[in-house]
């Protein structure tokens, strides 16, 4: 589901408990898609960008933030690889990253 919502090979994400995220400004900004019972995206009104993504099957209580969308300065490598069984043919995984199935 990933693949053809994001329309990318992969996607890079920075999970975190939704309890320690707020959008502080744009609300209006934002619509939401929910794509199961379970999985939900948001993306922008204007542009489309993807915003983040809430996967309760996998991540229940988390929020997932679009990593190519954040403009601050910060250094965070892939920790886990996630959904790797549905990944395309042609993406080969990084073997030093933990998968996490
Ligand atoms: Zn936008």
């Amino acid at each position: 589901m990933c693949r053809s919502l994001s329309g990318a090979d992969y996607s890079s994400w920075v999970v975190i408990p939704s309890a320690q995220f707020s959008i502080r400004s744009g609300q209006d900004d934002i619509a939401h898609y929910q794509a199961s019972e379970n999985f939900s995206k948001s993306f922008c009104k204007n542009c489309g960008s993807t915003i983040s993504c809430v996967n309760d099957d996998k991540f229940p209580g988390h929020i997932y933030l679009a990593k190519g969308g954040i403009t601050s300065e910060f250094d965070m490598p892939a920790q886990i690889q996630v959904f790797t069984e549905f990944k395309a043919r042609w993406v080969t995984l990084d073997e030093s990253i933990p998968v996490f199935n």
